[in-house]
């Protein structure tokens, strides 16, 4: 094979044309001992791929390419790498590209939160190069983020566990979710439907939330035990009062969220975690009066150690995400973002047939 000096991706040249994205080609950062290329061979969509793509969350350098949810073979290996990855290896990326791992939050295994880090897309390393994320034909990250896939995982549907899987599991793992336990996985969207995967397949009592009742059947078909439809059922917050011990936020907008009825579906001591990143400029009031001893909190993707805990769990308890495949190439990427403006997806993009665009 002959190997490529720069890579080439489907890239964002200008919010305002986040709908037509542009084949470029771009030079991939310096390569360092540690370093592997990964030649993708799919790609999920993520809720933040779409904000980063809009201009939601700010001006960000172009070319903009987004994805971080890949899944490819390592092509090759940094001469100090040490994790035992080998050339050949099928892998895993998410949202995370490098990690200092050296400072007190990696060495906890809390990497995900080490103020070093990168982000597998729109991120500048220290020496200023701006990290290009999956929607391309190779990635180049810190072996420590390319995680092996267990042989029995289909790539398409695996992908997105990658992000969307792990950012709703870490919390559920941090926060007890098991047997025993009432959990509710509120905005059923691409990391939701994956929360109601991942908290039946933990053992807990399942509790879906939606605004409406339109995702009623497919979140029953998920696993989920119960469903609550916020805006359908005006009175749910006296119909189910305390009841969770567990609440994860998987919306892309809070603006939906009664904050004043949320805490009271909680028992005393619940969790209500948070992962959603909406625009940059919302913000939420938590009335003091309305929490009644429940804790409030949020949470970033998740460790390497979470991630192949969570691809152990998908491997035994065979779960697959619900995943619609879309052609990589500019009106592919161009039809994913148009379809997530709609919410008109079950319930997660993954970008495939990497060889027909991308002759390298
Ligand atoms: P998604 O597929 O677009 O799903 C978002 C869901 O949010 C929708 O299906 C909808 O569910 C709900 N929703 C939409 N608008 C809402 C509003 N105005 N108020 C309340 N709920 C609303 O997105 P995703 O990929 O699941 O990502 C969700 C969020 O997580 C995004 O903000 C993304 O940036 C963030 N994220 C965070 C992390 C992290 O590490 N913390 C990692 C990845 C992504 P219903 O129709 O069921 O209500
Ligand atoms: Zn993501």
């Amino acid at each position: 094979m002959s190997y490529p000096q720069e890579f080439q991706g489907i890239a964002i040249l200008d919010h305002k044309e986040y709908l037509h994205p542009k084949k470029v080609n771009f030079p991939p950062k310096v390569f360092g001992d540690h370093d592997v290329d990964i030649k993708i061979e799919c790609c999920g969509v993520c809720g933040s791929d779409h904000h980063f793509a809009k201009g939601n969350w700010g001006d960000v350098p172009k070319p903009l390419v987004c994805g971080h949810e890949i899944i490819g073979k390592v092509v090759k290996l940094g001469n100090k790498c040490e994790t035992g990855v080998k050339i050949g290896d099928r892998v895993g990326v998410g949202a995370e590209c490098f990690a200092c791992l050296k400072c007190d939050r990696c060495k906890s295994d809390n990497e995900q939160y080490c103020e070093h880090q990168v982000w597998t897309l729109a991120k500048a390393y220290d020496d200023g190069y701006v990290s290009k994320g999956g929607f391309a034909n190779y990635v180049r990250v810190h072996e420590h983020f390319a995680i092996p896939i267990p042989d029995n995982l289909e790539s398409a549907t695996t992908a997105p566990l990658m992000c969307g899987g792990i950012t709703v599991f870490s919390p559920l793992l941090r926060n007890g979710c098991g047997p025993g336990k009432k959990v509710g996985i509120m905005g059923i969207g691409g990391i939701g439907h994956m929360g109601i995967l991942l908290a039946k397949a933990m053992g807990a009592d399942v509790y879906a939330i939606s605004r409406s009742n339109a995702k009623k059947e497919d979140a029953m078909k998920l696993g989920a035990d119960h469903y609550i439809a916020t805006k359908d059922e005006p009175e749910w917050n006296i119909k189910y009062k305390d009841t969770l011990d567990l609440v994860v936020i998987c919306a892309g907008s809070l603006t939906d969220i009664d904050f004043n009825k949320l805490p009271m579906i909680m028992k005393i001591g619940g969790h209500i975690v948070s992962i959603a990143m909406p625009d940059a400029t919302e913000k939420v009031v938590l009335h003091p009066l309305g929490l009644l001893g429940v804790s409030v909190s949020n949470s970033a993707i998740g460790s390497r150690k979470e991630i192949i805990q969570l691809l152990k769990l998908a491997s035994e308890k065979n779960i697959k995400p619900w995943v619609e495949t879309l052609p990589i190439g500019e009106n592919g990427v161009g039809e994913a973002f148009a379809r997530m403006d709609t919410g008109d997806v079950k319930y997660r993009f993954t970008l495939v047939d990497y060889d027909e665009e991308f002759s390298t």
